[in-house]
């Protein structure tokens, strides 16, 4: 019964140090947020004992009362939120989700459509080395000049290709999809539309996204991105589609679910569908509309810095270095050395390596958490723009950045 600091110190002053972080320096990767101490509380619960393969009422393990209740609490809750008909709550990651949707749709061999990975799509959508690149036979859409996904191309390749499945979703594009153009598409070839709305899923659930539940016929998400939750993943379906992403699922990909998860997943869906979640998926758009308004002004265009499509509708801005002198990989440990957290990311027809990359992604969910205002949002922006100009000043970027963390305290409760 010794606390984790007495049974193992070195692990304990890891993760001390991680909560230090993370308090002590702004985090803005567009795929992390900051979980509520209530959704955390649920995930290091003894829930985690439990066996609990199976699904509510029919479980393959005795002693599952009581985790049957939160696991159909979880699944009615993102049902609502989302108006699903079925939900399955039980994926261990997005990825994960991903794959069992494709298993329950699909055969190997079969033709897939996504976006291509270096024009925003994730390795889940059909890149090479990942299953879904091994398994199906992927044929890549992609963004035009203007950085907008090519619907034109996307209806050429689908009436060539012929794919049994679509996939509309994206790790880093700073656009809203048409969902309702991709479902007349899937229908006019005979795909499956599956929408991945990982990224975007917290905006659909404030309702400041299209929600993509009517025009799909799966629709997978991640917990922890915009949706601010436990890391995980879920899947929203038809009800005619439920019982094989079930049996996909479960015993398809994964064994025993994670009920400490599927706890602290309710935990967050009963959060989102809070006016407080509303505001705060308002001031995330605010913020990233605010930074990409202030990386198109002249002083940094004239460093050779500029924004990918011009701007944002999203909770992400992808900054496009092609013609500065900074590559990604600098610009990303520029902002790190003044204590703001970014990743490098590759830009379309990126000429430089993907460990290098020629981009930025930029997103403002974990900032808009911890209460970040406008005025915020407008410091932060001036701090990332001083910073990626030739000749920058560390010491009182730095301090701008300090001054900013402090003002927000981060899981105050946790300790310093
Ligand atoms: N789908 C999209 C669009 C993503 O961006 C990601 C993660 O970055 C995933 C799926 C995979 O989620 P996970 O990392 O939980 O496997």
């Amino acid at each position: 019964n010794s606390s984790l600091h007495e049974l193992d110190p070195d692990v304990a002053a890891a993760v001390d140090a991680e909560l230090h972080r993370q308090q002590s320096t702004l985090e803005m990767i567009a795929s992390e947020n900051f979980a509520p101490v209530a959704v955390m509380e649920a995930q290091g619960s003894v829930l985690t004992n439990k066996y609990a393969e199976g699904y509510p009422g029919r479980r393959y393990y005795g002693g599952c009362e009581h985790v049957d209740v939160v696991e159909q609490i979880a699944i009615d809750r993102i049902k609502a939120l989302f108006g699903a008909e079925a939900a399955n709550v039980q994926p261990h990651s997005g990825a994960q989700a991903n794959a069992a949707a494709m298993f329950a749709l699909l055969k190997p061999g079969d033709t897939i459509m996504g976006l291509n990975l270096a024009h925003g799509g994730h390795l889940t959508h059909g890149m090479k080395i990942n299953f879904s690149g091994k398994l199906y036979n992927v044929v890549p859409y992609h963004v035009d000049d203007t950085g907008v996904v090519d619907m034109a191309e996307v209806e050429r390749l689908a009436k060539e290709s012929k794919p049994k499945l679509i996939v509309a979703g994206w790790s880093a594009y700073p656009r809203q999809l048409d969902f309702a153009a991709f479902r007349r598409i899937a229908d006019e070839v005979g795909a499956y539309l599956m929408v991945d709305m990982a990224h975007f899923a917290g905006l659909v659930a404030a309702g400041l996204h299209p929600n993509p539940v009517p025009h799909a016929h799966v629709v997978t998400t991640t917990t922890h991105k915009t949706l601010g939750g436990p890391r995980g993943g879920v899947i929203l379906s038809t009800q005619e589609l439920a019982k094989k992403i079930n049996s996909a699922v479960f015993p398809g990909q994964q064994g025993g679910p994670l009920e400490h998860v599927i706890a602290a997943k309710a935990v967050s869906f009963k959060v989102a569908a809070s006016d407080e979640f509303k505001e705060r998926q308002q001031r995330t758009l605010e913020g990233s509309k605010i930074i990409a308004e202030r990386l198109v002004q002249p002083d940094v265009t004239e460093a050779g810095v500029s924004v990918l499509s011009g701007g944002t509708d999203v909770h992400l801005v992808l900054v496009d270095l092609r013609n500065s002198e900074l590559d990604g990989q600098q610009a990303e440990d520029r902002l790190h050395e003044v204590g703001i957290t970014v990743n490098r990311n590759a830009v379309p027809n990126d000429p430089r390596p993907p460990m290098v990359t020629s981009g930025l992604r930029i997103g403002t969910p974990a900032l808009a958490t911890r209460g970040f205002q406008a005025d915020d949002f407008r410091e932060v922006a001036d701090v990332i723009a001083e910073a990626l100009k030739p000749s920058y000043d560390a010491e009182a970027l730095k301090a701008r950045v300090a001054a900013l963390t402090a003002k927000y305290p981060l899981y105050p409760a946790l300790g310093k």
